[in-house]
């Protein structure tokens, strides 16, 4: 992309170049016959780093949440989700797919739903009715402008489904984020989830991968569903050695991401045709509401490419620009630069 500042999203970042020396002298096997050490060092590096037993190396974000939805549910189950959930609402049905399960959407307070309103919706035992087996949560919360859920509400949907007998899947493809932002150790959100993903290839900047962490059996099984949807793959080592790169060197970072959203924000929060809090912005997504009395979205966006910057809209005439590790202040400069000349 040479010149462009790329704000569509934190997956767009360029391995570094401790990632592409560490790919090229990875140590690898068969990971499908259980012999790569390199995809064994990140399993074991990421289970320590969640505090569960094991973790599971996928291709995807999207595989992690839907072997995590399949191991545990069985069909003519419902999981809680809320509303605005990634894995319900950007990861192509996989929970009708692949889990054949029903997903039970629940409105939420950015991010937070209500836990009062999640115990309701747990379903009695009926004949009539499916058997709510778990309940998934988001953090950092992508589609509410990467809202840092708080831990007392994490905590209070914990105690709910300890007492209904409910496993909770947690989607932390930004946990790290999350962490960074709140000061709460990665570990404290970890344990509200029986299993947590998180994704390497987003803020992280590694080229590929997710890890699916939680109790070895439920692991043991997840390896097979990994199987089954043809996710298995063999020296990938080359894969997990940028993946340790981004956990060992790349987590400390992810703050910059954020002041450099923060600073977007604020400067942009008031041109017009645009909705946006400023104090909605805690970490490195901003997602934005934009309707200007000239100019359309599609134009919007056009204008910006034509100034080398790239951003995407999303549904709901809402637009996003993300941060990360290869957007640096003078790349917000001329966002905002950009902003101001086309809109002010
Ligand atoms: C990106 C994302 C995923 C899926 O990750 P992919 O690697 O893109 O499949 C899941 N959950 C959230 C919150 C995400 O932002």
């Amino acid at each position: 992309m040479g010149e462009y500042s790329d704000f569509r999203s934190d997956t767009v970042t360029r391995p570094t170049e401790n990632m592409r020396k560490a790919m090229a002298e990875a140590v690898v096997g068969d990971d499908v016959l259980g012999d790569d050490p390199t995809v064994q060092e990140l399993e074991s590096l990421a289970a320590e780093k969640m505090g569960k037993e094991a973790a599971l190396f996928v291709p995807s974000g999207t595989m992690a949440n839907s072997i995590a939805i399949k191991a545990w549910t069985r069909e003519l189950d419902e999981v809680i989700v809320e509303e605005r959930a990634h894995l319900y609402n950007m990861e192509s049905t996989h929970m009708t797919f692949i889990a054949r399960v029903l997903p039970r959407p629940i409105p939420s307070n950015r991010g937070a739903m209500d836990p009062e309103e999640v115990e309701k919706n747990i379903r009695k035992p009926s004949v009539h009715i499916p058997r709510t087996s778990l309940i998934c949560v988001e953090n950092t919360h992508n589609n509410w402008s990467g809202a840092v859920v708080p831990m007392e509400n994490l905590e209070a949907i914990r105690k709910i489904a300890n007492n209904h007998d409910i496993k909770i899947h947690f989607d932390g493809a930004r946990i790290f984020n999350a962490s960074a932002a709140s000061g709460i150790p990665v570990k404290e959100y970890a344990a509200i989830g029986d299993s947590i993903m998180f994704c390497l290839s987003k803020g992280l900047s590694a080229p590929v991968g997710s890890l699916l962490t939680g109790p070895k059996e439920f692991i043991d099984f997840a390896r097979r569903v990994r199987k089954a949807l043809g996710g298995g793959m063999r020296q990938v080592g080359v894969l997990a050695a940028p993946g340790i790169i981004a956990l060992t060197e790349m987590v400390d970072r992810l703050n910059e991401d954020h002041k450099r959203a923060k600073k977007l924000a604020l400067d942009i929060a008031e041109l017009p045709g645009i909705s946006l809090n400023p104090d909605h912005v805690q970490t490195n997504i901003i997602i934005f509401g934009f309707n200007h009395p000239k100019i359309s979205i599609p134009e919007f966006l056009t204008k910006l490419k034509d100034r080398k910057i790239l951003a995407l809209a999303t549904s709901e005439g809402r637009i996003r620009f993300v941060t990360h590790k290869d957007i640096n202040d003078k790349d917000i400069e001329k966002a905002v630069s950009a902003f101001r000349e086309i809109l002010g």
